[in-house]
């Protein structure tokens, strides 16, 4: 089975490097499947889901947006952030979740939207690969 290898990048270092079968991501023009040779590709990652099968098992990550390159059968992600089905924290992303709706509704005159909406996109993204139904 050829794979393709995978290196995230985060502003604190590398943050995890890895082979998968496919990477499957959530770019501005929509979902995308990379399969190993797959031509040449550079593209935005929204906030969503990306998923893997590194060594025979599909794995989940919450990603906030960034860009991805794909040359030779070698991707690389750079991302604010980025976590792993089983290291997101729950409870701090529904008090995001909360604090960003708050913001949102309460429209102070010095409320930043666009900043308070990513956040929330954020949380909710977080809140879904982590599986709780909202
Ligand atoms: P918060 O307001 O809770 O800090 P945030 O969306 O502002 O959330 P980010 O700036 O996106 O947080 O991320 C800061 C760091 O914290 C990153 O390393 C990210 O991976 C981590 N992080 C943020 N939220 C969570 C979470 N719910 N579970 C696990 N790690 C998280």
């Amino acid at each position: 089975m050829s794979t393709i290898h995978c290196r995230i990048m985060t502003p604190h270092g590398v943050y995890k490097e890895m082979d998968t079968e496919i990477i499957n991501i959530e770019t501005n023009e929509g979902q995308r499947g990379i399969l190993p040779e797959h031509m040449p590709l550079v593209t935005m990652l929204k906030v969503g889901k990306m998923s893997t099968i590194e060594n025979g098992q599909r794995e989940e990550y919450a990603v906030s947006g960034g860009m991805f390159y794909f040359r030779e059968n070698k991707a690389e992600i750079l991302t604010d952030a980025i976590e792993g089905k089983s290291e997101i924290d729950l409870e701090r992303a529904i008090a995001a979740k909360e604090r960003a709706e708050r913001r949102l509704a309460q429209k102070k005159p010095n409320l930043d939207v666009q900043r308070a909406e990513i956040a929330l996109a954020r949380a909710l993204n977080r809140i879904s690969v982590y599986g709780k139904q909202i």
